[in-house]
């Protein structure tokens, strides 16, 4: 079995830039990407679409939040 990496989302930036910064990064972007609650249809379908705005999936309403997350 191979050794499953641990630096997710912030590979892409290879050795680059250290260590600690690349953990928060990747942490605010598992925040960011994860689904959230939408506050319409209260339903866990609400995607990023970039900095502070967020989409339901579900009833396609679109509004503002916080700049990664949204806190419903
Ligand atoms: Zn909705």
């Amino acid at each position: 079995m191979t050794k499953k990496s641990k630096v997710g989302s912030t590979g892409r930036y290879g050795a680059r830039y250290g260590l600690k910064i690349r953990r928060r990064v990747l942490s605010i972007e598992r925040l960011s990407r994860k689904k959230h609650k939408c506050p319409y249809c209260s339903r866990l379908r609400v995607k990023r679409l970039s900095s502070g705005i967020f989409e339901c999936s579900k009833c396609s309403s679109k509004f503002t939040g916080r700049a990664y997350t949204y806190d419903g």
